[in-house]
């Protein structure tokens, strides 16, 4: 069996690497069949049968449940380990007290602190708003900290019992490293990808250490350790300040000649009113884990929902990374054979991206312009486009796999 490794910060991809999957609970088994039938076949096109992905198969879930009594076998957490890259459908979460989240276990356990949201629009899928095709934007989710990290104090305990007596308490942890290595990765990101821009959107002007610490540790790290191939809006008006405001759209426009990536920052409610109304003028965006949250499902509402919102939670220097679908198991179809599996499918493509196999991945987001285009589509989309076709899950893949 071939393993993915990093060496040096980069990853080594064999031609026939081995590719840990949880197939999912609900849907997640049409959707890891539609998908896996596109990957394989996308692969095996594009790189003339020089390259194919060896699936392993690994538990959890309630499939896991009910075969090996543990909703996440050590030996998942084992395989995602050892091979690094992996993919997930969604997971039923286990009802009643002393069960973690899944997914939240399998991100603590491999530090997984990026979670990476991808929003883009695809011709002839219906959006809410009057010009989705402005919308492409890149949300960089720190995934460890901040009030989901569950310290937590129920009203009445010892420690809740110095505030009102009604009162329960979290609290908000945000660090100078976590928010570092998460504004790093996004800075990277931009740069490799030949991106504009980068926009730090928090809410520092209330919390003023943890959200207000995120963007100035944000803007810190850029000048220090990107000053060569960033310009801050910090910078921008430091010299508007001193020389004025031609000198400071002089040097601005001289960073923008020379591909500097702009960093500027945003306030969390504004973030979310600007997007809608003006969503060309963002690019790659860092925040924090609740911000975060909020932001993702409003960007994938903007351009289809969550059929088709595509998702990573990535450790950058360990390599390790999990790709998966961002929805949940909609028992409510599960079986039914009309799920979109586009989710998983595009999932699937950013995997391909990040294994440096991007022929691959473009082959396969052609082919999803090509259906959209066409209005050829599973319900929940197809149902709010005129004159399209309505296909089952299997159809849409067969389609897919036939335009590859
Ligand atoms: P859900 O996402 O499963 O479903 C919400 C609605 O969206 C349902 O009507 C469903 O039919 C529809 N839907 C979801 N994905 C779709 C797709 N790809 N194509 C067409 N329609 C789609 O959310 P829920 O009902 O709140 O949760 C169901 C279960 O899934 C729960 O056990 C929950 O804990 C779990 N869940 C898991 C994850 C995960 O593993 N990442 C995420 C969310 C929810």
């Amino acid at each position: 069996m071939s393993k993915i490794k990093i060496e040096h910060g980069r990853l080594v991809v064999p031609n026939n690497p081995t590719i840990p999957f949880i197939e999912g609970d609900g849907v997640g088994v049409e959707i890891t069949a539609a998908t896996q039938k596109i990957i394989n076949k996308a692969v095996d096109k594009v790189y003339s049968g020089s390259r194919k992905i060896e699936w392993l198969e690994v538990l959890a879930g309630e499939k896991s449940f009910n075969s090996t009594n543990s909703w996440l076998p050590i030996e998942t957490l084992d395989a995602f380990k050892e091979y690094l890259v992996g993919i997930k459908g969604p997971l039923t979460t286990p009802v009643g007290g002393g069960i973690r989240s899944l997914n939240v276990a399998l991100r603590q356990e491999l530090d997984l602190y990026v979670c990476l949201r991808p929003v883009r629009w695809f011709r002839g899928v219906e959006s809410p708003i009057k010009e989705p095709q402005k919308v492409d934007m890149h949300i960089f989710r720190e995934n460890t900290e901040d009030i989901y990290a569950g310290i937590e104090w129920y009203a009445g305990t010892p420690e809740a019992k110095k505030f009102p007596e009604s009162s329960s308490f979290g609290v908000k942890p945000v660090s100078e490293e976590g928010s570092k290595r998460l504004i790093k990765a996004a800075i990277e990101y931009t740069i490799e990808s030949k991106l504009p821009k980068l926009t730090i959107v928090h809410k520092g002007n209330i919390m003023k250490f943890t959200e207000g610490g995120f963007k100035n540790w944000g803007y810190e790290l850029a000048e220090r350790e990107f000053a060569d191939s960033t310009f801050t809006r910090n910078q921008y008006e430091a010299i508007k300040k001193n020389d004025g405001l031609e000198q400071a759209n002089v040097a601005l426009n001289r960073a923008k000649t020379e591909g500097k990536v702009y960093v500027d920052d945003c306030i969390a409610d504004a973030f979310l009113q600007n997007t809608l109304l003006s969503p060309e003028n963002y690019s790659v965006i860092a925040t924090l884990n609740l911000n975060g949250d909020y932001i993702s499902d409003q960007l994938a509402a903007m351009v289809g929902g969550i059929g088709i919102a595509p998702g990573a939670n990535i450790n950058y220097v360990s390599g390790h990374a999990i790709f998966e679908a961002t929805h949940g198991t909609a028992p409510d179809i599960a079986g039914e054979n009309c799920v979109n599996p586009c989710s998983l499918l595009l999932s699937a493509t950013m995997m391909l991206e990040y294994m440096g196999w991007k022929e691959a991945a473009d082959s396969i987001t052609s082919a999803l312009e090509s259906m959209f285009k066409e209005g050829r589509a599973t319900h929940d989309l197809a149902r709010f486009i005129d004159g399209a076709t309505t296909l089952t899950t299997s159809q849409f893949a067969d389609e897919v796999v036939e335009l590859l």
